[in-house]
Parts: C-alpha cells; structure tokens; sequence
C-alpha cells in the first residue's frame, strides 16, 4: 500500500473555464482578502489562466466546492469574487520580515532549531501565531492548511479538544511533580498494550534523548563498543549518531562498499565516531559485510523503520526482517527509531506494521501530541539493566505529568474506534499523493510522490523512485522542492521547504483540505511556467 509509485495516467486532459470556479475562490482567505504572491507582492491572477487544463480530480473537487459551500469553510467573502473574470490578489508576510530582523542579534536563525531559519525558508520563515485543526495563522493574518504539525509532534492536529482539556487539567493541578505518579503508570500501561515489544518503558523528553539512552543501555548490556547507524539516516543532534546524515555531494560520499564517515558538526567529541560503523540502507550484503568485518565490537544496529529524514523512503522488501536476523546473528542488539513513524504507521508503529521484533524502540514527536515526551521501551532482560547501579539515566522532566496526561488523552484518541485515526490518514494521504502524481504526470514535472501512509514527500527527480540516501544525494532537485513549497504559501498551503524532511496527514486533515491543496499546487505550477 503506498509506499513508493509514480505518477499515475491522468483521465480528463482539458477543464472547461466555468469549471474552474474553486480554484478562483481558492485565491481569498477565510477573512475574505486574498492570497498573493509571497513577501509582499501585488499580482494580478487572471480566470482565463486559472482556466487552464487541470486535472480531473482539481475539477471534480472544484466543481464540489461550487455546488455545495461548507458554512464553516465559505465565508461570504469569497461568493462575490466567484464569477468575477479578474482579480487583485494580495498576500503579504511583511510582519514576519519585520520580526525575523528583531530576532537578529537576538535568536540565532530566527528561532531554536536551524531546520526552522533561513538555511530552509529563504530570507526569513513565516512567524506562525496560531493554530486550530489542520490550519495554521500567521502573525500577518494568512491561514494555511499545515502539512508539517510541528515537524510531526501532532498527531490530532492543532489544539485538538481533548489535548486541550488534558493539558488545562494537569496544568492547574499540578505540571510536574518530584515523584512517581499514577498517570505515569497508566501511560506506560497504555504502551505495553499498544506497543508489541514494551515489556519495560522508560519516558524521556525528545527522541534524541531517549536515543541516548538506548545506546548507552545497549553498550551496557552487551559490553561492546561500537554502534552501526545508516547513510541518511537521522537520530538526534547528539555526537555518537551525527553522521553522514546530512544531504552531501555524490562525491564525498566515498564508495559504497567503503562509506567515508561525514560528521554532520563542527565540536563534535573525536572519539564518538570512532565507534560509530557507518553503512548504507536497503543493502543487505553491506550490512553483513561491515558486521563480519567487527566480530565482537557491535553493541547495536540503530535503524529508521522507514528513512525520514531524506524524503520519505521506505524499507526494501524483507530488509528489516533481514536486518534483524543479521543483528540477533551477531548478539548485537536491534535499535529500531520510531520517532517519527511511531502511533503514525500504524499503533505500534513500524513494529507492527513490518512485524518486526526489535530489543529496543525510541518514540517521541507524537507521543506528547505538541509536549516535549518521547520513550524507550523494550525488552524486559535489557531495558532492566536501567535499574539503579546499572545503566544510568535521569531527567528532571521525563514523565512530566503534564506531558503524560496529553500522551493519555493522545493514544485514548488515536486508537479510538478500532483505531480509526489511522484509517483515516492513511485514506487522505492516498488521496492526496495520487492527486499530487496526475498533477506532476500532467504538468510535465520529473517528479514522484513517496509515501508510507501518512508520511509523504515529493521528489523532484526523473528516477522513478528514490531508494537510498545516495540516490537522494545524486537525483533529488532540492533548490527545485524549496521554489514549489515556497510557491504554494501564496494559496495557503504550509510545508517545509527542505526537501530531506516530509509531509504529515493527521488526524485534523480533510478531504477538503487535500482538494484545497491541490488546487493550490496546480495554480502555483502554473504561475511558475
Ligand atoms: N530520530 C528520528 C528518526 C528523527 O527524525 C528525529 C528528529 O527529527 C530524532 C530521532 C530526534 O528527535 P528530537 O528532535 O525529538 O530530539
């Protein structure tokens, strides 16, 4: 299902101009004023172009947008433009320029994280002030339908009812306490249940921790030194695993029967990576090679259960299956990082869904629904050796009770109803991703969609799929990706403009949403020809 395809044939080559009245609409925000061109620009969109051929699924969406208005999503404002053959479109990001210059001097790159300054978005990021279901606002009014959910961390969408309610009730009845507390108990309950391998669960507060922590468990439990991580893929900030996980030229790759080691930092500690084996993915006779070539030395195998961090690029046919047996081989334990594919592919994420049985999982991003919570769980017979006087880790703030009680209204949602959450994502991003193939397909753009589920990307590349980190490197048009994403803020649509990160359908998404995007990607292309 999913996974990687091309794009698709296209059916209806030609819309008829009155049946492009959506796409028209599209132009206006909910206040009624109107989308532009991005930092501040007046454009003129006229019908006649917006008029042009469009693909079948834009039309049939369009034409529903025409015969049937949603209340909450059709503002009177736009039903006097919906005829008009011509129209002044406005959109401004003028108060994120102003407030990216105050950050200068201030917040290095305009925020905490670099992935959300300049070195992504250009001259400066939209400055986002609110959010509600799948839509974004920004400081200067302009609403978006939000694709990237805080780079993953919501699951239910912004300011979902029950997150808010959770998080009110812990707020004013305490947020952290020094001690054990029964919601602590009950999440990790929760997790043993939805959760193959939790026998043991261990909370911490972001996926780089919680990667820490698995790797010093795994060294301490077997006595080795060394950990094996994968080209591309991405494990936190943290010295052992920050390596060759930056998109780099083909060339300084080395071969790939003999990977050259790239630390992706300046500062990092030297003798880290000395013990840090790197091999690329989706190659199992690499895999076996480099552990045969350190009998002995391998404490863990640390794996993506589906590459997040270049695009969206999922595992080969019975790779993971291979990778464990290779591992447990080897005594060397299986580290799969569910960070990011964690109560999104599936409730127990990669776990389930490829059937896998790693020692030991990470999760963090949507465990605490927009809180900073993540977790390793595992085995009994290793996670144990965190007891006192074993392995150590601390934390002031893991299992905050805050953060447990939005994680425990989180996963009470997401499996709700036979776990319907996940139906429905998975639904939607089919949707939207074959839409996104008929666009490109008759664009004429060298493009493909990959997706697992709700996880998707957008490859500018005329491979017919993307398998690993050096074809990502050597074939994926990033400068290409960051003009379309930036093209598609105008029409309000919001996704990060590195090509190395992915999209999310979450449980706030709608069809309407996915029609509205759409619309907006097409008139974006065609403005862009
Ligand atoms: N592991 C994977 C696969 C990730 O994608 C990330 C972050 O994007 C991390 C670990 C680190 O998580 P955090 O940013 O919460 O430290």
């Amino acid at each position: 299902m999913g996974d990687v395809s091309g794009a698709s044939a296209i059916q209806n080559k030609n819309a008829r101009a009155g049946e492009n009245c959506s796409l028209f609409q599209q132009g206006l925000r909910p206040d009624g004023r109107l989308h532009g061109a991005f930092s501040g620009t007046l454009l003129y969109y006229s019908w006649s172009k917006c008029s042009a051929a469009v693909p079948a699924a834009v039309v049939a969406a369009s034409r529903r947008h025409c015969e049937s208005e949603t209340p909450s999503r059709q503002p009177a404002g736009r039903r006097r433009y919906r005829s008009a053959p011509e129209v002044r479109l406005a959109f401004t990001t003028e108060k994120s320029r102003q407030a990216y210059e105050r950050t200068l001097g201030v917040l290095i790159e305009a925020s905490s994280s670099s992935s959300r300054g300049p070195a992504n978005f250009g001259r400066y990021p939209i400055f986002m002030e609110r959010g509600r279901g799948s839509r974004i606002y920004d400081v200067d009014g302009n609403e978006y339908i939000d694709w990237m959910m805080a780079f993953g961390a919501l699951p239910l969408g912004h300011a979902h009812p029950e997150i808010v309610e959770a998080i009110t009730e812990a707020a004013s009845t305490g947020a952290h306490f020094a001690s054990a507390t029964p919601v602590e108990l009950e999440v990790a309950e929760m997790l043993q249940k939805i959760v193959p391998n939790a026998e043991r669960v261990r909370f911490a507060n972001t996926g780089t921790e919680a990667m820490m922590a698995a790797i010093r468990l795994a060294r301490g439990v077997t006595g080795r030194p060394k950990i094996l991580k994968f080209e591309g893929h991405y494990h936190g900030w943290h010295d052992d695993v920050l390596v060759s996980s930056n998109v780099l030229p083909p060339s300084a790759l080395g071969l790939r029967s003999d990977p050259i080691k790239i630390p992706d930092s300046s500062g990092l500690n030297r003798g880290a990576l000395d013990d840090t084996i790197v091999v690329p993915w989706n190659d199992l006779p690499a895999l076996q090679r480099a552990v045969e070539n350190h009998p002995g030395q391998i404490a863990a195998i640390i794996s993506e259960g589906i590459m997040a961090n270049m695009g969206v690029i999922p595992p080969a046919k019975g790779y993971l299956q291979g990778l464990q047996e290779i591992a447990h081989a080897h005594g060397i334990l299986f580290i799969l990082d569910e960070t990011v594919t964690g109560f999104r592919i599936a409730p127990g994420g990669c776990q389930e869904y490829y059937n896998l049985s790693p020692d030991l999982v990470t999760f963090g991003k949507a465990l605490g629904c927009g809180l900073p919570v993540a977790a390793l769980v595992g085995c009994a017979e290793v996670m144990d050796a965190l007891q006192w006087g074993g392995v150590l880790h601390y934390g002031t703030h893991n299992g905050s009770r805050i953060g447990m009680y939005a994680a425990r209204a989180n996963l009470r949602v997401l499996t709700r109803d036979n776990n319907a959450s996940f139906v429905h994502t998975w639904r939607l991003a089919e949707r939207l991703c074959e839409g996104f193939r008929e666009l490109f397909q008759k664009s004429g753009g060298a493009v493909v969609v990959q997706n697992v589920g709700p996880m998707f990307q957008v490859m500018f590349t005329d491979r017919p799929a993307i398998h690993d980190y050096r074809e990502f490197c050597q074939f994926v048009d990033r400068a290409a990706f960051q003009k379309f994403v930036l093209s598609l803020f105008p029409f309000g649509v919001y996704a990060s403009p590195s090509a190395s990160l992915h999209s999310i359908v979450t449980l706030a998404h709608t069809d309407e949403d996915v029609d509205q995007t759409l619309e907006a990607a097409w008139k974006a292309l065609e403005k862009s020809v």
